[in-house]
């Protein structure tokens, strides 16, 4: 449902189900992986909206025609280091030609503020619209962080795909890129003084590759 033209909140009930069993804290690491893996398709499906279709000339088994083909749009999936992977593989099998960057990110625990440690981007930046992932966005300095990279790489276009959203990091990220669209599964209610979205799933990444 889009709340505004810069933020749909995924409200579909097979994400809200999936999102339900992840946040479930007896939730095995590989259901984990799975879930994650599934619903990052359909929000792949929300966040691909609005790419552009051309008619394309072809022949079905009875007749010639034109139909709607994608307008050989250029994507980029981005993800955050290191849940962000998570989102990779599903969002891959719905646009197999995307390009993929990373950026490592972390949290320095005590002030959480974001400190990044890679880069691996497409030279071509300029020429895709990137939708760049990261499941959890908590206080919004890894988005902002990772946001501006991408500005600074003058990617075309950039949209922001996350899991669980705390309200504050939604307003961190609006206030220094209000151009940005977020696609999100569900804004929890807040976050905790170690910069955790409550209720939310936990940490990510520990639950995704299975370290804690
Ligand atoms: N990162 C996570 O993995 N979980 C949170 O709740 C916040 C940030």
């Amino acid at each position: 449902m889009p709340i505004s033209p810069s933020l749909t909140v995924v409200d579909h009930p097979l994400v809200q189900h999936k999102l339900s069993i992840m946040r479930e804290r007896d939730t095995s690491t590989s259901k984990f992986r799975l879930l994650m893996r599934e619903i990052s398709l359909l929000l792949a499906y929300e966040a691909t909206r609005e790419l552009p279709l051309e008619p394309v000339e072809l022949e079905t088994p009875l007749e010639r025609g034109r139909f709607p083909m994608l307008a050989g749009k250029k994507l980029c999936l981005v993800s955050i280091l290191r849940a962000g992977n998570g989102f990779l593989d599903g969002m891959l099998d719905l646009v197999p030609s995307a390009r993929v960057g990373h950026i490592g990110i972390y949290r320095e625990p005590r002030t959480l503020q974001a400190v990044e440690y890679y880069l691996k981007l497409p030279e071509d930046l300029a020429e895709r619209d990137v939708i760049l992932v990261d499941p959890m966005l908590a206080t919004g300095n890894s988005a902002v962080a990772a946001i501006s990279r991408l500005v600074e790489m003058k990617a075309r276009s950039i949209r922001f795909v996350c899991l669980v959203a705390a309200p504050e990091g939604i307003e961190r990220v609006h206030r220094v890129f209000p151009q940005v669209a977020i696609v999100v599964a569900a804004i929890d209610r807040a976050l905790n003084e170690h910069g955790y979205i409550l209720p939310g799933l936990g940490d990510a990444g520990d639950r995704l590759f299975g370290t804690k």
